[in-house]
């Protein structure tokens, strides 16, 4: 899964950024806000031997802005891109599709207020969903409007809900005064119900809908399907203007492949200079939940299968079987060497069950006779190669197959 996705963000222009996995609390605090779920309910929080509030970081889009902004590249004015790939921490309560230890890829663009670098960021989503042969997503949208349209946003949905307040969960309750926009993605059924048709997306300015406009045009041209949804907000604070999300009728109750949207004031609200930026981070274990729901994974496995060799060496030294598949690794074909003592038939069972399609044989015999056996796992096919010619041989074997 990781290379398919480093292949496909080099082909969009990514370039990788590591961020530390513990990182001053402060850096998620500012950031994600303080009444956000994430950071008063799932954030690991420590004080390490200095004394210091640090936190292992809970997402990542925190910690590249405040690398971006650490490194100057605020200041510099182009457009930048960055993906990430790693662990994340939240102090949640495990279940099917969500841990407490689980791994993200995410993509950060800074420096452009385009409505087209939104659709092209859900295309780059898209691809990698494709890459990864997941079938059967749904994209859902919505504007969030910007900093301005919030109060007003927040306002209707506080207005909508204050008659029917004593009837929220004990969690919406305190989200009514904190952040009411939460409310809306509750999950309780009697929040869902009080909060049923509330549509966000009529709050917001004539600039914020008319880019919201462009990116849904933009991705109509695109071929790519999408979902308005205006009762989606986002789990945070820092999304402006666009905001999306990527659910999958396999998943169960955990069903968000991923998410993401625009952030335009967050660079600034963190210290540094105003620059527009847009972003999405996919959950990889979900992604490979959703990759089993789907027959395309298991062909995938097979695939791969077919491609590596597995050298047997009974009755001949391992360490020649050693020196072999190193032969066959120059030449870029992955390859794996008995290394026990062991004979022959124990060495085929062991790679039948490891899955390679592809044996070498070297054993006495074959010494004395001055071949290679290669054989074919799947037709239990074998043929004899003159030892000279059994490298070239195999590698056009494998081409065809
Ligand atoms: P978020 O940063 O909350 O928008 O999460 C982005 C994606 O990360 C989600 O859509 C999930 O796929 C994944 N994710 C979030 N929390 C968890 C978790 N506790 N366990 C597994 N995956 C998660």
């Amino acid at each position: 899964m990781e290379e398919t996705a480093r292949r496909v963000l080099k082909l969009h222009g990514f370039r990788e950024i590591r961020t530390p996995l513990f990182e001053e609390s402060a850096v998620f605090t500012s950031s994600l806000g303080e009444a956000a779920e994430i950071v008063t309910k799932q954030m690991y929080l420590f004080e390490d031997r200095g004394g210091r509030k640090v936190a292992l970081r809970p997402e990542g889009t925190a910690s590249v802005v405040r690398a971006f902004i650490e490194h100057g590249l605020d200041k510099s004015g182009g457009l930048t891109r960055f993906y990430y790939m790693g662990p994340m921490f939240r102090a949640e309560r495990p279940q099917a599709g969500r841990r407490r230890q689980f791994h993200q890829l995410g993509v950060e663009v800074f420096g452009s207020a385009s409505p087209y670098q939104d659709a092209e960021v859900l295309l780059l989503l898209v691809r990698l969903l494709k890459g990864w042969d997941v079938r059967g997503w749904v994209l859902k949208l919505n504007s969030l409007g910007c900093r301005q349209d919030r109060e007003a946003i927040i306002e209707q949905v506080r207005a909508k809900l204050s008659p029917h307040r004593q009837k929220l969960c004990e969690d919406c309750q305190v989200r009514f005064e904190k952040n009411p926009l939460r409310i809306l993605d509750c999950k309780e059924s009697r929040c869902q119900e009080l909060s049923f048709g509330i549509d966000v997306s009529t709050a917001v300015c004539g600039a914020c809908r008319d880019h919201f406009e462009k990116v849904s045009r933009t991705l109509g041209r695109l071929k790519i399907p999408f979902e308005k949804d205006p009762h989606m907000v986002r789990g945070l604070d820092y999304y402006t203007r666009t905001a999306f999300e990527v659910i999958h009728g396999g998943l169960g109750a955990q069903n968000a492949l991923g998410g993401g949207g625009r952030y335009d004031d967050l660079v600034e609200l963190m210290g540094g200079s105003p620059v527009p930026a847009v972003g999405f981070a996919v959950g990889l274990e979900r992604v490979l939940m959703a990759q089993e729901t789907s027959s395309g994974a298991a062909q995938g496995a097979v695939a791969d299968r077919a491609a590596a060799v597995f050298v047997s060496t009974a009755g001949s030294d391992i360490t020649d079987g050693l020196q072999w598949v190193e032969l066959l690794r120059e030449k870029g074909i992955p390859a794996v060497a008995n290394l026990e003592e062991r004979p022959l038939k124990r060495q085929l069972e062991q790679a039948d069950k490891w899955g390679f399609q592809w044996v070498v044989i070297r054993g006495e015999m074959e010494r004395e006779k001055g071949v290679f056996v290669v054989k074919n796992m799947a037709s239990r096919s074998q043929e004899e190669i003159p030892e000279k010619m059994w490298l070239n041989v195999l590698q056009k074997r494998l081409n065809r197959s």
